[in-house]
């Protein structure tokens, strides 16, 4: 099952619903209608912030493949470069975007002498059941709280939120990038903290009302830990900068032959050094991929009678022996085997594991 839907195209960038969000309307439909009004606003305006980052990436000439929205906000499928002016713009033009509509509809109100509702009240009317979504003005207010928190939520600097980018790119601009990366993703684990602590009714010492609120507490845990995912995974890719798969690939791979019995396999070509082997047919062609973990649970006394043609795995993922690592690195690190091919032949393979022993190894002998 997908784990996402692509629900529309524009600009060529593909924009996908998250499964989670599908649930989420459901739920809403069937329990909280109101509630889908004000949902069905956030989810235009965050499609709005997300295509405001991508419009600009591609200015610069990065490609955007896709969008992606869930229940918690959106993601641009954005390689940002290493390149603190460029980084800086991608990540400020979302939030920035935000301020611009808030204002924008500020004018356009007083400019039609729409009042507009104050933050508490427009909430307090949503709550209770007795919001007139009739009215232009309320509408429009809710339009407007709606974009000046999610521009401001958005500038707080905590890595891997944009104000965290924001943050890591005027710090970049002085420094090298996983330094300025390190800092931002401390400075991220403080905000990460405090967000959490609001989402628990922190903010109850100040107003006097506690409420928990799960999903700023879910933020908080999530901001928490994925700003330093980013930073190992930009470490790798300054240690395998240069470097090809072919430079790393390890050599020496047995194969199997899609006919062979497990219990043969077991016994002639199974080693404890690799835990994946391409499996071929009786030409010789490359298959599938037989997995030792796929193996698990097939019972000993049955291993004479399967063949190991009928436990491959027919996905093969493959990288060109000749580009270079670090623009591959989040695929290959996303898949457990793959194997490196120059000009139709296999040379031999990389996984998860071996990139990271040979980042460290790298590192070490760079001394950094
Ligand atoms: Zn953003």
């Amino acid at each position: 099952m997908a784990s996402s839907y692509r629900i529309f195209k524009i600009f060529g960038i593909s924009i996908e619903l998250h499964i989670t969000f599908l649930f989420f309307l459901v739920l809403l439909l069937l329990f909280d209608v109101t509630t889908l009004y004000l949902w069905l606003m956030v989810f235009f305006i965050v499609l709005i912030h997300e295509l405001v980052h991508s419009l600009v990436a591609m200015r610069f000439k990065i490609k955007v493949p896709s969008i992606l929205l869930t229940p918690i906000g959106g993601l641009s499928n954005i390689d940002v470069p290493e390149d603190p002016k460029k980084e800086f713009l991608i990540s400020f033009a979302g939030p920035f975007s935000n301020l611009v509509m808030a204002g924008a509809a500020v004018a356009f109100m007083s400019l039609s002498s729409l009042i507009l509702t104050d933050y508490n009240t427009f909430f307090n009317l949503f709550e209770t059941g007795k919001a007139n979504f009739l009215d232009p003005g309320y509408i429009l207010s809710g339009f407007v709280w709606v974009n000046l928190t999610l521009g401001l939520f958005n500038l707080l600097p905590g890595f891997p939120m944009d104000g965290g980018r924001v943050f890591r790119a005027l710090m970049a601009f002085r420094m090298d990038y996983i330094k300025a990366t390190q800092i931002a993703v401390q400075v991220g684990k403080v905000i990460a903290v405090i967000v959490f602590l609001v989402g628990l009714g922190a903010m109850g010492l100040i107003t006097g009302s506690y409420a928990i609120n799960p999903i700023t507490m879910l933020i908080g845990v999530f901001l928490y830990f994925s700003g330093g995912q980013e930073l190992q995974v930009l470490k790798i890719r300054h240690a395998l900068e240069g470097m090809t798969p072919k430079d790393i690939a390890i050599h020496e791979m047995r194969y199997v032959n899609e006919s062979m019995s497990l219990a043969e396999f077991f016994s002639t070509v199974a080693s404890l050094e690799q835990s994946h082997y391409p499996v071929t047919d009786a030409t010789g062609k490359v298959i599938g991929v037989l997995y030792i973990e796929d193996l698990r649970d097939v019972r000993r006394e049955n291993t004479s009678t399967i063949l190991v043609g009928s436990v491959t795995r027919r996905r093969i993922d493959v990288v060109d022996a000749g580009t270079s690592i670090s623009d591959k690195l989040p695929i290959l690190l996303s898949k457990d085997f793959v194997l490196v091919v120059e000009a139709g032949n296999v040379l031999g393979y990389v996984t998860p594991g071996h990139l990271l022993d040979v980042a460290r190894f790298s590192r070490i002998r760079r001394g950094t």
